[in-house]
């Protein structure tokens, strides 16, 4: 792979035609080590953010050794990218049968989450009524403090979890109780929240419960949402967990996402048209940016040209390459004044649910990916990025 010192040096050395993906390996394994060192648990990477084998063999290698897989696609991804080396979790609710018998009896795994007894049935059939799984039911819980909900999906309502737990006690090895409080938890409160449901469900139950899984939703920092540090998180959730009725030797997992992901991959486009304040760039919805475009979700940009520009800095709404309207990203994006086509930007923090999204509709896609070594344009994890390309890079906020 072709390596680079910088965002600005890719741009000018290579004048790309097509998007490039910006990794930064460096800023994923300080992520991992993050959660690997302060998360008062285990950390499980929830594989969906980003299934690049690069990414997993860096979270690895920097203490992430539990994956979160939620197909049999991603289970086969980990195997063959780790060498059957690394843990993997089942954590989808509905499976295919077919998929929990291959992962059970070819892959190794043992732990499945489930919110229904049909699902139990399931899996107690897929895996010939196996005596050693790990089987984590997932509760239903709130997802307002979340830019993105995972609340009306997936989960066991109050009422439906005692006969559920019992069963699920019967027959698993290890029981888990996990819920997800929806992706970019804005508040710690989330999660104590979150475990205030889990108390009510085991006292409700009174079963034996072994694992304690509190899910994804970590938030990264991106313009108009920048959470407090996520020690706070940890210790929000680590105060919960010990307040739990549960044993002793109770194990604390989590599954973090976005948080492990976000800053490992940017993007660099081109400006191929400016019309008033809206700009056409080469890549959009079907590329990197769904949650730009879909959810109106606000990444940092960058002009990228050698001489800085002097210019104000104005609001600017993106259109991507295809030829229909939702191929929009309404932004305000920040950028100079004085943009214009020709000129390349650097899209940041799009690691998670992003790069790992692009399709090739229209005939627009990039296969392009180079490494860099500058910093991501935010980080959660660093007090303060250097400031580069000072008068373009855009303050958060
Ligand atoms: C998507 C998902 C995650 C990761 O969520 P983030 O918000 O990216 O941290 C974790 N667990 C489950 C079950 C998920 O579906």
């Amino acid at each position: 792979m072709h390596k680079h010192h910088s965002a600005l040096g890719v741009a000018t050395a290579l004048k790309p035609a097509a998007p490039v993906t910006l990794i930064r390996p460096q800023a994923a394994a300080r992520a991992a080590r993050f959660f690997s060192e302060k998360f008062p648990g285990r950390s499980l990477y929830a594989v969906k953010a980003n299934p690049s084998p690069d990414l997993i063999r860096t979270l690895f290698a920097s203490g992430i050794t539990h994956f979160d897989v939620a197909s049999i696609a991603e289970v086969r991804l980990v195997a063959e990218t780790l060498q059957g080396e690394g843990k993997l979790c089942f954590m989808h609710p509905v499976k295919a049968e077919e998929a929990i018998a291959e992962a059970y009896h070819i892959h190794g795994v043992r732990t499945f989450s489930l919110d229904t007894l049909d699902e139990l049935a399931k899996i107690m059939r897929a895996t010939n009524d196996a005596t050693d799984l790990e089987l984590c039911v997932r509760l239903r819980v709130s997802s307002e403090h979340s830019e993105l909900s995972l609340a009306s999906k997936f989960g066991a309502e109050l009422g439906e979890t005692r006969e559920l737990l019992m069963a699920t006690r019967q027959a698993a090895d290890a029981l888990g109780i996990c819920f997800h409080v929806g992706s970019q938890a804005m508040s710690p409160q989330a999660y104590s929240d979150a475990i205030e449901r889990v108390r009510a469900a085991i006292v409700d139950a009174a079963v034996t419960v072994d694992i304690i899984d509190v899910g994804g939703g970590f938030p990264s920092i991106y313009p108009g949402m920048e959470p407090v540090a996520l020690e706070n998180y940890f210790d929000a959730i680590h105060r919960g967990f010990e307040s739990l009725p549960i044993s002793y030797s109770a194990e604390l997992w989590c599954e973090p996402g976005r948080a492990l992901s976000a800053e490992y991959s940017s993007v660099v486009v081109r400006v191929e048209r400016r019309r008033g304040t809206e700009l056409y760039i080469n890549d959009g919805a079907y590329g990197a940016l769904f949650d730009a475009a879909h959810i109106g979700w606000r990444f940092p940009v960058a002009l990228l040209r050698e001489e800085e520009s002097e210019a104000e800095l104005t609001g600017f709404s993106f259109y991507g390459p295809t030829c229909d309207d939702m191929d929009h990203m309404v932004g305000p994006f920040m950028l100079p004044d004085d943009v214009q086509a020709g000129d390349y930007i650097e899209i940041g923090m799009l690691g998670a649910y992003g790069a790992a999204m692009r399709t090739g509709f229209n005939g627009f896609t990039s296969e392009a990916v180079v490494e860099v070594e500058d910093e991501p344009m935010a980080s959660l994890y660093v007090d303060a990025i250097p400031v580069r390309r000072r008068a373009t890079v855009i303050k958060l906020g």
